[in-house]
C-alpha cells in the first residue's frame, strides 16, 4: 500500500540549542508556530486530496518535537489521534534530537500513536558533533536509539556529511555506527551553509569549508552503498529543492543539487563500469527499465563519459538486483561492494 506523510512543520520552538547549521526558519518555510486549528486543516486538505486505500501518517518535522512543552505536545498528538482512532490516519511520525528522548517521553508519544521517530543524529564522531555545536555525545545517539526500538517504535536516524571537523573517514565511521545501531530508515543531508546560521559566520571567516558538490557525492556514495547493503531504508539524500530553500541567498554556499540522490546512484554504477571497461573495453549493458536512468546518470552523464562504449536496453526478465554487462549478470551487491 503506497505510503503519504501529511508533513506539519514546527518551527524552532521550544528549542534552546544552537546548532552551526541551523537556521530553523529558513529551512521549514514557515515563520510561525502551528496552533492546533491549522493543524486540523492541514489534516483536512490533506485527506480530500490522498487516495482512501494508501497508509497515511501525520509527520512533525522542523523543529524538537519533543522538546516542546508536554502540554502542547499533547495538543498536537490530541488532534491527530482522533483522526487515528477514526480510522483516517495510520499513525505519527516525528523528528526530535536524540537527548530529547526518555523512558517518560516514549510513554506519552506511544499512547497518542506515534509509529516512527526521526532522531537528528547528524553525526556519531564526538569532535564533530561538539563543533557543530549539538550539545550531546554519541552515546547519548546509542541510548536514545535503543530505547525507541525497545518502545516498539520505527527508527530512523538522519546524518549529515560534511559538519565541521569530518572527514571522508570520520563520516563513514559514523555511517558504519548507524549501521550498527540498525534503524530503519535513514536521510543523508550533506551539510550546506545557510545564511543566518553560525556556520555562515564561520565560512566568511574562513573556519569552515564546505564540500564541493563533487566531494560530496563522493562522500555519500559508500554511506549510501552500506545502508542500501545492510537492508536499511535510505528515505532521503540531500534537501528537498522546497521554494523556500531554492530563494536567493538561502544557500549560501554547499553541495546542494535538486537531485543529489540520482547524482550519487550514477557515480555508483560509474565506478563500477569504468572497471568492466578497463578489463572488457566495451560496454554492453542490460538493465530492468526501473534501473536505466540510475546506470545513464542524471542528465546522461554516464552516457557521456563513456562514450560510443556504451550501449545499454532494456531486459525486464532481469530483477532491480542485477544487471547484465557484456553477457555476465553483475548482481547489485557486487556493484555496491565496488565502492565500500
Ligand atoms: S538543528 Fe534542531 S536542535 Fe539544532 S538548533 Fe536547529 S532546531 Fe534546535
Amino acid at each position: 500500500m503506497k505510503h503519504y506523510n501529511i508533513p506539519v512543520f514546527i518551527s524552532h520552538f521550544g528549542c534552546p540549542n544552537s546548532c552551526v547549521f541551523c537556521n530553523q526558519k529558513k529551512i521549514t518555510g514557515i515563520e510561525t508556530d502551528v496552533t492546533t486549528d491549522e493543524l486540523e486543516s492541514i489534516i483536512e486538505d490533506y485527506l480530500k486530496t490522498l487516495p482512501k486505500e494508501s497508509k497515511k501518517e501525520v509527520a512533525f518535522f522542523g523543529g524538537t518535537f519533543t522538546g516542546i512543552s508536554v502540554d502542547l505536545q499533547k495538543s498536537y498528538l490530541g488532534v491527530v489521534k482522533k483522526y487515528i482512532d477514526q480510522g483516517k490516519i495510520d499513525g505519527i511520525r516525528l523528528s526530535t534530537r536524540p537527548d530529547y528522548i526518555s523512558h517518560e517521553i516514549l510513554f506519552l508519544l506511544k499512547e497518542y500513536g506515534v509509529t516512527t521517530i526521526e532522531l537528528g543524529v547528524q553525526s556519531l564522531d564526538a569532535d564533530v558533533l561538539k563543533l557543530s555545536g549539538r550539545g550531546y555525545n554519541p552515546e547519548k545517539v546509542f541510548e536514545a536509539s535503543s530505547m525507541i526500538k525497545e518502545a516498539g517504535i520505527s527508527l530512523g536516524i538522519q546524518l549529515m556529511p560534511g559538519l565541521p571537523g569530518s572527514t571522508n573517514e570520520k563520516d563513514f565511521i559514523s555511517a558504519k555506527k548507524v549501521v550498527g545501531i540498525g534503524p530503519d530508515m535513514v536521510r543523508i543531508y550533506p551539510t550546506l551553509v545557510i545564511n543566518g546560521t553560525q556556520m555562515e559566520k564561520m565560512y566568511y571567516e574562513g573556519s569552515f569549508v564546505p564540500m564541493t558538490l563533487r566531494e560530496a557525492v563522493d562522500r555519500v556514495v559508500p554511506i549510501y552503498a552500506i545502508f542500501e547493503k545492510s537492508g536499511i531504508n535510505i528515505i532521503r539524500v540531500g534537501l528537498q529543492p522546497s521554494d523556500d530553500i531554492r530563494e536567493e541567498g538561502v544557500i549560501v554556499d554547499g553541495p546542494f543539487h535538486p537531485a543529489f540522490r540520482e547524482l550519487v546512484e550514477g557515480e555508483i554504477y560509474s565506478v563500477f563500469l569504468k572497471k568492466k571497461q578497463a578489463e572488457d573495453g566495451d560496454l554492453d549493458i542490460k538493465a530492468n527499465e526501473k534501473n536505466i536512468s540510475k546506470i545513464v546518470g542524471n542528465k546522461g552523464i554516464n552516457r557521456k563519459t563513456f562514450g560510443k562504449n556504451f550501449k545499454i536496453s532494456i531486459d525486464n526478465s532481469l530483477s532491480l538486483k542485477e544487471i547484465s554487462v557484456n553477457g555476465n549478470l553483475i548482481t547489485r551487491e557486487e556493484i555496491l561492494n565496488g565502492v565500500i
